[in-house]
């Protein structure tokens, strides 16, 4: 199963069966009803997840992000759309084919020591998911936790110890290690770094990248920064309001990018001072305030904040076109562009 790691990727010459993606979410929508409003958390998201990648998502606070990781895994019941992982429609698996897939996919949150109990020692947090999933017992349990625990930086030392006895950066191993327990073949990272100095930042994001090559992992990192998400992410999706504006290879989308959001949050990174402390250093903040999910505005939904919008923006809702080999952009300044050149 999960010893799959002969991904094309990579080569990406030859079409095969493997060639299939692991991941993949269509048109993906939820929608928070409450007496008063409906919140508009999610409104049509579609990304694949090639194996061995990494997808990145990145957008301002409130934009959605959480809730279509919370969707991809399962926790949270889309409104509608689809969801497949390694060809199995997500939608509608069994409970036990859904048990087997859970196994596969597993989270790292942002706040290390939220997610673990502070009760539990090491051993337990991190042995706990071969526990749940029948995967070991007794000697082998923790034979494999020690196993875990050194892939990760830490060791054999560590096993009894309970995780306020651990430095932020440690702790985040720590989620990892459990993470990895269960032998996924995707981790959902949701702003996994956020809450680490940028120098811890650095040595986790580098952790995740030798265990991406050393055990053909999937990615979907998710993060408010955007040189973590370019650091990390083959490609990479901005989000905006819900929606995804802007979708390509990760260099070249921040190199060049073409949807107005997408240059304000570039913009944002280049414009922000060099020095200033620790984790809030490279945060982008761009001009203006994102509007509300619950009352999202018409047309296109960055339209009240874009520097080029057009009288068509504020009726009509712009679609994902493709405007080079390897980028989607949802912005009708690609629409006139298309008239004046059709292909
Ligand atoms: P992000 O992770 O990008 O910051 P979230 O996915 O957490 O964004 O939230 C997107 C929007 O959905 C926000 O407006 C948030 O308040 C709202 N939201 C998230 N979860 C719920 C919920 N359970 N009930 C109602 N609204 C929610
Ligand atoms: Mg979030």
């Amino acid at each position: 199963m999960s010893g799959d790691v002969l991904s094309t990727a990579g080569s990406g010459l030859l079409p095969s069966a493997e060639a299939a993606p692991l991941f993949q979410a269509r048109e993906l929508v939820k929608h928070f009803r409450s007496r008063r409003s409906v919140v508009q958390a999610v409104n049509g998201v579609s990304l694949t997840i090639p194996r061995g990648r990494t997808v990145g998502l990145v957008g301002e606070s409130g934009s959605g992000k959480s809730t279509v990781a919370r969707l991809a895994l399962r926790l949270l019941e889309p409104t509608s759309g689809e969801l497949s992982f390694d060809g199995v429609d997500l939608l509608r698996a069994s409970r036990a084919q859904l048990r087997a897939l859970r196994r596969r996919m597993q989270i790292v949150f942002q706040d290390p020591f939220g997610s673990l109990n502070p009760r539990m020692r090491v051993l337990d947090a991190v042995g706990e998911p071969l526990v749940v999933h029948r995967l070991a017992t007794g000697k082998e349990r923790v034979d494999r936790v020690v196993d875990l625990l050194e892939r990760v930086g830490l060791g054999a030392g560590d096993l009894y110890k309970f995780s306020h006895q651990f430095s932020g950066g440690q702790a985040q191993r720590i989620g990892i290690a459990r993470a990895l327990a269960t032998e996924p073949d995707l981790i959902v990272c949701d702003e996994a770094v956020s809450a680490l100095d940028v120098s811890v930042q650095a040595q986790v994001l580098n952790l995740l990248k030798r265990l991406q090559s050393e055990l053909g992992l999937s990615y979907l990192f998710i993060a408010h920064d955007l040189n973590v998400v370019r650091y990390m992410s083959d490609e990479v999706c901005v989000m905006y309001l819900g929606e995804i504006v802007e979708q390509g290879d990760g260099d070249a989308l921040f190199a060049d990018p073409r949807h107005p959001y997408t240059t304000m949050l570039v913009s944002a990174i280049a414009d922000s001072p060099a020095e200033g402390s620790g984790r809030h250093r490279r945060r982008a903040v761009p001009r203006g305030e994102p509007a509300s999910p619950s009352n999202p505005p018409s047309g296109c939904r960055f339209h009240p904040r874009c520097p080029h919008a057009m009288p068509r923006c504020q009726q009509e809702v712009p679609v994902m076109q493709r405007v080079s080999a390897d980028r989607t952009v949802a912005c009708h300044l690609f629409d006139a562009r298309q008239e004046v050149s059709p292909r």
